[in-house]
C-alpha cells in the first residue's frame, strides 16, 4: 500500500523542488524519477541507516543511473564535521565523479546536512536530494536549505544555505527509529502550533497516541502541516533576517540546557521541549499569554514523552549560556515568546524575569 501528499517549494532562481511526504515512497520508482540526469548518484548515510534502507534506494536509483554508489559514514552529531565531509569529498574526488552527480542524503539531519553542504561544495554545487528517516529531519531539517557542519568551537559553524532538489520523506522508515529520537521529533512538531497554527495545536493534542504509535495517516498530516509551515516562514525569509527567528521558539533555553549538560546528556527535541514549557511560561509573566497556556503546552510536551523538568543548572548559569547563545544581543536576553496561540515574536527578557521562571522550575 501507498498514499502520498506533494509539497511545491517556491524558491526564486527555478530552484522550486517538491517535498513529497507518504508510505512505500522509497520503493516506488515514481519517487526517482525526473530527478537531474547523471552518469553517477552517491548515497551518503551512516553505519546505522545503511543496513536498513541504503540496499533498497540503490536498487531503485540503478534503475535510473548507470552508477549508484554508497558513502557510509560513522553515526553521531560528533561525527559531524570537517573529517566526514572529507570522506564525502575524497570519494567523489577520487572516484572522479564529475559535476552532474547526484548525492542522496539517507538518514537524520546529521547526514542531511553534511551531505547538502557537500553538495553546495563540490565543484562549486551538485544537485542533491534528502530523504530523511527521522521525524526530526522530515519536519525540520530537510527544510529550508539551511546545511552545515560543526566545529568545535560551535554547532553549526560552517555552512551554506543550498537547496534540494526533491525532498522524499518515506514515513515507514520511521518505524524503525527509536522512541526517544520518535519524541524529540515531536517536539519541534508541537512548536509549529503555537507560533503558526493554533488549530495544529489542537490536533495534535487530539492525535497524540496515534503519532505515538506511529499511525500513517497522523505521521502524515503532522509532516505535512510541519513541512508548510516551515516552507511558509522560510519562504518569507530564506536567509534568517527576522521572522525565520520565530522558529527558535523555545530553543534559547533549550540551547542553554544542551550546552550545559553537555552536548548529547539530552537530545535536541528534548531540551527544546522543556524550552518550550519555559518560554511559555515567560510568555505568562510578560502578560501575553494566561496561565491556562503554560499548563496546556505543558501537558502535550509530557503527553509526547519530553522532559519538562529543565536541570537544575543555576539561574547565573542558565543567564551566562543564554547570553554566548547567538539569538543573544548586547543587552537583555531575546526570547520568541507566544503573543497569541498561532502568533510569535522575539520579546527581549529582563534578566530578573528569567531567573523567576528557572525559580518556578526549581531550575535556579
Ligand atoms: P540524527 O541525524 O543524529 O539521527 C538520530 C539517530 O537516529 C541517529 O543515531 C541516526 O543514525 C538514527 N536514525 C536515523 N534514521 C533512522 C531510522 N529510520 N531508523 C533507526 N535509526 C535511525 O539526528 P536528527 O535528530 O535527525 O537531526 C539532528 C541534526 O539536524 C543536528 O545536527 C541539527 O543541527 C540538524 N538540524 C538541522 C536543521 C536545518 O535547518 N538544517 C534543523 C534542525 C536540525
Ligand atoms: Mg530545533
Amino acid at each position: 500500500m501507498s498514499a502520498s501528499d506533494t509539497i511545491r517549494i517556491h524558491l526564486p532562481d527555478d530552484r522550486n523542488y517538491e517535498i513529497r511526504i507518504g508510505t512505500g515512497l522509497m520503493d516506488q520508482a515514481h519517487s526517482w524519477q525526473g530527478l537531474p540526469k547523471a552518469g553517477a548518484a552517491v548515497i551518503v548515510t551512516n553505519v546505522t541507516v545503511a543496513p536498513l534502507y541504503a540496499q533498497r534506494l540503490r536498487e531503485q536509483l540503478s534503475a535510473i543511473y548507470p552508477r549508484v554508489d554508497v558513502v557510509t559514514l560513522p553515526d553521531g552529531e560528533q561525527h559531524k564535521d570537517w573529517a566526514s565531509l572529507n570522506r564525502i569529498c575524497d570519494h567523489l574526488l577520487g572516484e572522479a565523479l564529475d559535476r552532474k552527480t547526484v548525492l542522496f542524503a539517507l538518514g537524520g539531519g546529521v547526514i542531511g546536512d553534511m551531505t547538502g553542504f557537500a553538495a553546495a561544495i563540490y565543484m562549486r554545487g551538485v544537485s542533491f536530494v534528502q530523504v530523511p528517516t527521522t521525524l526530526l529531519a522530515q519536519v525540520d531539517s530537510s527544510v529550508g536549505g539551511k546545511t552545515a557542519i560543526n566545529h568545535p568551537l560551535g554547532k553549526n559553524m560552517i555552512g551554506a544555505f543550498y537547496q534540494p532538489v526533491r525532498v522524499i520523506a518515506d514515513l515507514d522508515t520511521l518505524d524503525s527509529l527509536p522512541d526517544r529520537e520518535l519524541s524529540a521529533g515531536l517536539a519541534e512538531v508541537i512548536k509549529y502550533g503555537p507560533i503558526a497554527d493554533a488549530g495544529f495545536l489542537t490536533w495534535i493534542e487530539d492525535n497524540l497516541d496515534a503519532l505515538r504509535a506511529r499511525d500513517k495517516r497522523a505521521l502524515a498530516h503532522a509532516v505535512r502541516r510541519s513541512c508548510e509551515i516551515k516552507a511558509q516562514v522560510v519562504g518569507q525569509d530564506e536567509r534568517e533576517q527576522g521572522l525565520r527567528a520565530i522558529l527558535n521558539f523555545g530553543h534559547t533555553i533549550g540551547h542553554a540546557i544542551e550546552a550545559g549538560l553537555g552536548y548529547g546528556a539530552w537530545l535536541h527535541g528534548e531540551a527544546v521541549g522543556c524550552g518550550m514549557v519555559l518560554a511559555a511560561d515567560l510568555s505568562h509573566r510578560l502578560g501575553l499569554m494566561p496561565s491556562q497556556f503554560v499548563d496546556r503546552l505543558r501537558t502535550v510536551i509530557e503527553r509526547a514523552g519530553l522532559p519538562v523538568q529543565p536541570p537544575r543548572l543555576g539561574g547565573e548559569r542558565y543567564l551566562q549560556l543564554m547570553r554566548v547563545d547567538k539569538k543573544a544581543d548586547a543587552g537583555a536576553i531575546r526570547f520568541v515568546l507566544i503573543e497569541e496561540l498561532g502568533r510569535a515574536g522575539l520579546h527581549a527578557v529582563p534578566d530578573a524575569r528569567i531567573v523567576e521562571t528557572l525559580a518556578a522550575y526549581g531550575a535556579a
